[in-house]
């Protein structure tokens, strides 16, 4: 219900919380993100202007008035356009959508003298609205100038987050590239195992048919994304290699046929999952009752 009531305000236009604003300019604003932030922004009332590779020639009158412009390029091309920007009025306020944050904040902030802010969106542009979604955000420089554009994601919906740019990016370690590197490799085992999916699928319980799922996914999506979100730092690679090795050392056990090993690792884990194991029970459960009772 509070999704479909979101997708009907969608329709009706929100509230404008700066109405004073100058156009706001999104760099790859003809992309996934760039074009649902534009939709955003335009039933909120802003004028939205959008520079995309072919309009680099008309760059510097594009943002010449801005009151804000936004980087929604590729991950692997975001240091390199805010370093190709335009000098920015200096009131001007420099975002970025980039998945990653650290380099991206850095570069802004070498790049433009005046308000930067650092956006994760923590959803893919497949959602289409805002509703429930978590966004995260970095402060880079003169907070008091883009309140105003954060109160306004809230008004889309969305729940925000702050956090700085290196707790960021150790989090998305975990919550993107070791999880979309595992979902990849499960992926790929399954591919070269070549299963048989449709028979898998009828065999399957809820549950397993929900995990296929989130692994299917992964498939339908921007392949060029998922290598730059996985290979975006050193630390990723560092944390799935360690990952790789407790994955062995598990397996050990098992070839060993150490089931007295297996189930002292495993009631460790237990132990540390704590409480939320229990929780975790629970809301899987009414998850999986849902996606069962919506399922054709
Ligand atoms: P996309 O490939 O759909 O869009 C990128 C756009 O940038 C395209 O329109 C492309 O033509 C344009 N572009 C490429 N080079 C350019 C250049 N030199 N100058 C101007 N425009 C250029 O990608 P997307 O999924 O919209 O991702 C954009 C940003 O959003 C990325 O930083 C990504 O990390 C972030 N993001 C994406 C998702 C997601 O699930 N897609 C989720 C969260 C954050």
């Amino acid at each position: 219900v509070m999704r479909e009531s979101y997708a009907s305000e969608n329709d009706k236009g929100f509230k404008t919380l700066n109405p004073a604003m100058r156009p706001i300019v999104i760099v790859g604003g003809k992309g996934k993100m760039g074009r649902l932030f534009e939709r955003m922004l335009t039933l909120s009332g802003y004028q939205v202007r959008l520079l995309d590779k072919e309009e680099w020639d008309q760059a510097a009158s594009l943002v010449s008035d801005a009151g804000m412009v936004i980087v929604s390029v590729p991950i692997h091309l975001t240091e390199q356009v805010i370093q190709q920007l335009p000098t920015l009025p200096d009131d001007c306020i420099l975002v970025d959508l980039c998945s990653v944050k650290k380099a991206p904040l850095d570069a802004m902030m070498a790049a433009h003298n005046g308000p930067v802010l650092g956006l994760h969106p923590m959803f893919g542009p497949d959602s289409g609205s805002l509703a429930k979604q978590v966004v995260v955000w970095c402060d880079g420089r003169s907070p008091e100038a883009y309140q105003w554009f954060l109160q306004q994601i809230e008004v889309w919906g969305a729940r925000l987050h702050s956090a700085t740019a290196e707790e960021h990016d150790q989090n998305m370690a975990f919550i993107q590239a070791l999880r979309h590197f595992a979902t990849f490799a499960y992926g790929l085992h399954l591919s070269e195992e070549n299963v048989d999916l449709k028979q898998l699928l009828a065999l399957s319980s809820p549950i397993y048919r929900l995990e296929l799922a989130m692994v299917g996914r992964l498939f339908a999506q921007d392949a060029q994304l998922y290598a730059d979100i996985i290979m975006s730092s050193p630390n990723n690679i560092a944390l799935i290699k360690r990952y790789y090795t407790r994955f062995g050392e598990a397996l050990a056990q098992l070839e060993r046929g150490d089931k007295a090993s297996f189930i002292k690792s495993f009631a460790g884990v237990q132990t540390w999952f704590g409480d939320y194991a229990k929780t975790f029970m629970t809301e899987s459960r009414s998850l999986l009752r849902s996606a069962n009772d919506n399922r054709k």
